[in-house]
């Protein structure tokens, strides 16, 4: 797939095993687009710049994701050496793969959840985690993305319980939407000048209760006589938005336990958690451990906010470092307030699944890390 934008809605139409390769000339390694064509195992270049898109029109192209590298036509002997290198990766995978079963257990003993971040088709990931991993972050705004229309209760209840039920014993985080930024809804359009600082995620859902309590009831009804639903709550920067989103959780509660009741079914109180990825809520952990039951970190915003580099924009890509020392620093601080105030952290952003970023965060003390399946094998 060659195209001007690459956007997520679009990559997530395409059947899983159909895409070779990816080439956005807009865009960032750091957009959702990306994280999307990691999770499906494609390799992609994000944010080519400067090439005319018809250069590229049926021309055998050799695309680097690692190095972000495109190759037009190469000569013969380049055209080997590339084909080498994907015969080693290939058997690479296929060793890691035969590994895949091993404990998550560093060799000085060290133990690690791990656990993976779904959304394009859960199930499937499900299927793909051969680690048989709990899901630490489902991107619930994906499946509302593939479609022409809100998804009604009922449509989000047989998605959420076909999760929930076939993984009784595992944990499953369930974010609720977080839509805005780059993940657009077709039927839902926003236009803003600045809309990585605009109406994204908690903002938005709170301004429209309907659609917050519709997403939570399918949630809480998905999860009767279940124990393992978790809900997060994506893009809080302020104690006020987790007041009200325990509120409006609270009531979704109280109406779904009724129907529970009436059937002689047990709903069990779900985690509540919160996503620490506007850095103004750093500064409130302590208040915040007292409301929510676990943190979870998104470091892909964490860093865009902290560092005030648009995640999206292939200008000032070479910006965007989740190894920044500011954001390390930042992470460093988390886990530790998170640790004095005794509540569960994990960390769910892209840098969770880079095998140095993991090793850094376990170095922190991070004992809980959700990537893509992808990286998880
Ligand atoms: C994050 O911001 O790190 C995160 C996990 O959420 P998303 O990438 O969906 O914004
Ligand atoms: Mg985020």
């Amino acid at each position: 797939l060659v195209a001007r934008e690459v956007s997520a809605p679009m990559l997530a139409e395409f059947p899983v095993g159909k895409l070779k390769a990816i080439v956005s000339i807009q865009g960032s390694n750091n957009s959702h687009a990306a994280i999307l064509a990691r999770a499906m195992g494609v390799p992609a270049v994000m944010g080519l710049g400067g090439v005319p898109l018809s250069m590229l029109n049926d021309q055998e192209l050799f695309v680097d994701g690692y190095s972000g590298q495109v190759v037009l036509a190469p000569e013969q002997q380049a055209r080997n050496e590339f084909i080498q290198l994907i015969l080693e990766e290939e058997a690479l995978n296929e060793r890691i793969e035969s590994e895949s079963d091993q404990p998550a257990k560093s060799v000085d003993g060290c133990e690690m959840t791990l656990l993976v971040n779904v959304g394009l088709s859960a199930g499937l990931e499900m299927e793909q985690n051969k680690q048989g991993a709990g899901v630490g972050l489902y991107r619930t705004e994906i499946p509302f993305m593939l479609r022409e229309r809100f998804p009604s209760e009922q449509e989000q209840f047989e998605l959420y319980h076909s999760l929930l039920s076939a993984h009784p014993n595992k944990e499953m985080t369930m974010r609720t939407l977080d839509v805005g930024g780059d993940k657009p809804l077709s039927y839902f359009p926003i236009s803003e000048e600045n809309p990585f600082l605009g109406w994204r995620g908690i903002r938005l859902t709170l301004d429209h209760p309907e659609i917050f309590l519709i997403q939570v009831r399918a949630m809480l009804r998905a999860s009767i006589g279940l124990t393992n639903l978790q809900i997060l709550l994506p893009m809080v920067s302020s104690i006020s938005e987790i007041d009200e989103a325990n509120r409006l959780i609270k009531q979704a509660f109280y109406e779904v336990k009724e129907d529970a009741i009436k059937n002689n079914k047990v709903l069990f109180k779900p985690a509540i958690g919160v996503m620490l990825e506007v850095p103004a809520v750093i500064f409130q952990l302590e208040l915040i451990a007292k409301k929510v039951d676990f943190f979870s970190v998104g470091t892909n915003d964490l860093t865009q906010y902290l560092l005030a580099v648009d995640r999206n924009n292939s200008r000032v890509a070479q910006l965007y470092s989740s190894y920044h020392p500011s954001v390390l620093i930042a992470l460093n601080q988390i886990f530790q307030t998170s640790n004095l105030c005794n509540i569960p952290v994990t960390v769910c952003g892209e840098l969770a699944g880079e095998p140095s970023g993991a090793l850094i965060l376990m170095a922190m003390g991070y004992r809980k890390l959700s990537m893509n399946a992808h990286s998880l094998r």
